[in-house]
């Protein structure tokens, strides 16, 4: 029979390597938990519109990246391509923004699925850790976030990567400056789809990575010399309180972002080690996102990190993270009453916190051993017939390579001691 592949542009987390995804997603929700963020999950699904509404008609998310589906019922839906959408969905429909005091902060963690050409570090299916701070418009909340992501990263040991910064402007001096730029872009040679995009989404032309494109841009007008009095105030905030928090960052007038919904502050982290891949996250304020989705006014500022370029982007560095064995003591019976005995102390091992695993199977001693310093572990207690007759097992410290017989009722007691 023909085996079957993960389908095109996914890729499986298979052990040990997956223990570093588990550890990522860690380091990143860490800062998070700390700091009133509280989990949230949203389906993997929603209504196609909330994205076409929420992210944008003119993006390349929704119109090339999407998966979309008919449900035998008849309902259009997409596989989410990002997070920010469907969490506002979510609050809105739960109300967090009246239950309780604004904002609301809420964390997620989990797969993403955008179609596009795969390669190192663009997949189809990924993973983010994001996290969203909906209802207020205080800077400090978006300094707030670019300081915490700035720690996950470093928890980790990342050093090489660098925060770009910049300010889109709001409802009252972004149109005055689109229409700026739109008049600049018009006296250029684009192509077709270019200028189409010119006209729905300019900012986006400035995003454009062609070098054909970006060396018409010099000269083009700059949003910071049309931002209003409001967002420059808001802007000088944002950067004077992420500098007193020591996070150093890069001022990046082109930077926009692929999403439409961004207001004011966008920040993007970028990698230098990831070749065109580059970007490990992004975000930004998105004031105007829960009117586009029929709510109310909900100013609001959130980011997402991708998990699978933070792991290239440790392996770029060389950062081996610390991860400590999953088994911390592997019993190995040597008869058939062992077998029984030592089960029962493996179990026990587990209740009171110990990780501890079994010599399954009917093979000898020494591929029990195998697997015994495959797992890690720092103690294993090997019992057989003798032993037993007794009342004690070997147990033998794989660090210092000590061994002595410890009597089986105080093996428990015995562990956690030496594990201490
Ligand atoms: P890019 O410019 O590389 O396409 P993006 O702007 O589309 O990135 P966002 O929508 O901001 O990315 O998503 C946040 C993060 O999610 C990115 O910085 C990246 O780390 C990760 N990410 C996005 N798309 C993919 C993908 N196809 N494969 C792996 N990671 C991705
Ligand atoms: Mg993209």
């Amino acid at each position: 029979m023909a085996t079957f592949q993960a389908p095109k542009g996914t890729y499986d987390l298979i052990p040990p390597y997956s223990a570093k995804y588990l550890a990522v997603r860690e380091a990143i929700s860490g800062p998070l938990r700390k700091s009133g963020y509280g989990y949230i999950e949203t389906p993997g699904f929603e209504d196609v519109d909330l994205f076409a509404r929420g992210v944008g008609e003119s993006t390349d998310i929704v119109t090339k990246e999407m998966y979309t589906l008919t449900t035998k019922g008849g309902a259009n839906l997409a596989l989410r391509p990002e997070g920010t959408a469907s969490v506002l969905r979510a609050a809105l429909e739960a109300n967090l923004h009246k239950a309780g005091g604004l904002p609301v902060k809420l964390w997620y963690s989990g797969s993403y699925y955008r179609y596009e050409r795969p390669q190192k570090g663009r997949y189809r299916h990924f993973s983010q850790v994001g996290a969203e701070a909906i209802g207020s418009e205080d800077p400090a909340l978006d300094a707030e976030l670019i300081i915490l992501a700035d720690q996950a990263y470093r928890s980790l040991g990342l050093r090489n990567f660098r925060i770009l910064l910049n300010s889109l402007g709001d409802a009252e001096c972004r149109p005055v400056y689109r229409e700026a730029l739109q008049g600049f872009l018009r006296g250029l040679d684009l192509d077709e789809e270019t200028l189409r995009r010119a006209e729905i989404n300019p900012l986006r032309v400035l995003d454009d990575k062609r070098e054909s494109v970006q060396k018409q841009l010099v000269g083009a007008p700059m949003l910071r010399d049309y931002l209003c009095e409001a967002c420059k105030a808001y802007h000088s905030e944002v950067r004077e309180l992420i500098t007193a928090a020591g996070v150093v960052f890069e001022d990046d007038e082109k930077l926009v972002r692929g999403l439409d919904y961004y207001t004011r502050t966008t920040f993007e982290f970028v990698h230098d080690g990831l070749g065109s891949q580059s970007a490990v996250g992004g975000g930004g304020r998105y004031d105007g996102l829960s009117e586009m989705i029929g709510g109310p006014a909900l100013p609001s500022v959130g980011w997402a990190l991708g998990v699978d370029r933070t792991v290239l982007a440790l392996e770029a560095e060389g950062v081996e993270l610390d991860i400590p064995p999953a088994t911390s003591v592997f019993a190995i019976a040597l008869s058939d009453e062992a077998r029984k005995v030592l089960f029962g102390a493996v179990t026990e091992l587990r209740k009171t916190g110990v990780a501890a695993d079994f010599s399954y199977g009917s093979k000898g001693l020494k591929s029990h051993m195998k697997n015994a310093n495959r797992s890690g572990a720092r103690f294993t207690v090997v019992a057989g017939e003798r032993d037993l007759a007794e009342g004690v097992v070997q147990l033998k410290d794989m660090e210092s390579g000590e061994q002595d017989a410890v009597a089986l009722a105080d093996l428990v007691a015995t562990v956690r001691a030496r594990l201490a």
